[in-house]
């Protein structure tokens, strides 16, 4: 890690001071449009003394919109009075990304959520990872990272920790998710954890909490609401901000095993079965895929492996083969 050159990233913040700023992770970028142009990442710093500090962020797939739509409020709002500690918060960061309305880059293709490490010589997604990686992960003693579905997702709106070999860091995830307070909470199974900013979080031994807020490249009233009690929770049970968190009725689900995900294995048009949150027995028909190339086929079925309820499906009308179709998770009370 010594080894590596230093971050091109240049932060138009110091976040060793105190008060409310507002400003810029800047990130060199040279090409036609703009020959010694930058990426300028939104970033506001809210700091007063000494004390527990939080990484709040969103955008890190560009078509999820709960997370920038409570963290650019956040930033805008709240009052450096309530605060005691340091609040960073990105609201955007994989800002090309966002900009574009994509999951990934349009610059590099880059998918953030599987960059990290990253590179500081790297493409700018590599370049945005390593500074997240390096310079602002160290300066946290809790993250939250924001996500949705995104286009091609929907899911029931949760907050989530995962399963951790320390037991100690596990149960802290877990109390943070509660103070989060969204409808479920989440013990999260991923299906390809390399790469990711929660391992990165993980691996360096920090306080990591995340969401899946809906999807379908938009976001609901509901949603939002949900996004924005919770990351205030958050800070509250963080002892960050000042007053006691607005706990809501929550409910556990647990994601035992790769049997919870199922995929499509022909291309065609999905009919959803049943409904986001409601129970699933195993064996159920979760989904149909008709083929549309041709009349008279009969469509493929999409099985549930388990019993539980639908925690997430497929969102756009046409599906491809290999698409995550459904997820399944058991409800734990
Ligand atoms: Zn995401």
């Amino acid at each position: 890690m010594s080894s590596l050159r230093p971050s091109p990233i240049t932060p138009t913040v110091d976040f060793d001071r105190d008060g409310v700023q507002h400003g810029f992770l800047r990130l060199p970028y040279s090409r036609d449009d703009s020959a010694w142009g930058s990426v300028m990442i939104p970033i506001c710093v809210i700091r007063n003394g000494s004390g527990p500090s939080a990484l709040l962020t969103g955008g890190n797939h560009g078509d999820e919109y709960e997370g920038p739509l409570a963290l650019y409020d956040l930033a805008r709002t709240l009052d450096l009075k309530q605060v005691s500690g340091t609040v960073i918060i990105v609201p955007a960061m994989n800002y090309p990304a966002f900009r574009a309305g994509t999951r990934t880059s349009p610059i590099d293709k880059g998918n953030l959520n599987r960059s990290f490490p990253g590179r500081p010589d790297g493409t700018v997604t590599e370049k945005i990872a390593d500074y997240f990686q390096r310079e602002l992960l160290p300066r946290a003693d809790i993250a939250l990272d924001f996500h949705s579905g995104g286009k091609t997702l929907d899911f029931v709106p949760f907050c989530a920790a995962h399963i951790r070999p320390d037991k100690e860091l596990e149960a802290k995830g877990f109390a943070a998710v509660e103070a989060f307070s969204a409808p479920w909470s989440m013990k999260m199974l991923e299906i390809d954890a390399v790469g990711m900013f929660d391992t990165a979080a993980e691996e360096m031994g920090k306080l990591f909490i995340t969401t899946e807020l809906g999807g379908g490249g938009t976001s609901r009233a509901e949603t939002v609401r949900i996004a924005r009690r919770g990351v205030l929770n958050v800070l509250r049970h963080a002892g960050i901000v000042a007053g006691a968190v607005e706990m809501q009725p929550t409910r556990w689900l647990d994601m035992p095993s790769g049997d919870c995900f199922s995929f499509a294995e022909d291309d065609g048009m999905i009919e959803t079965m049943i409904d986001l949150g409601e129970p699933v027995e195993q064996g159920q028909v979760l989904a149909r895929i008709h083929s549309i190339g041709r009349t008279g086929a009969a469509p493929q079925e999409i099985r549930a492996r388990m019993s539980g309820l639908l925690a997430a499906r497929h969102f756009p009308g046409l599906v491809k083969a290999g698409d995550c179709t459904a997820v399944v998770a058991v409800l734990v009370d």
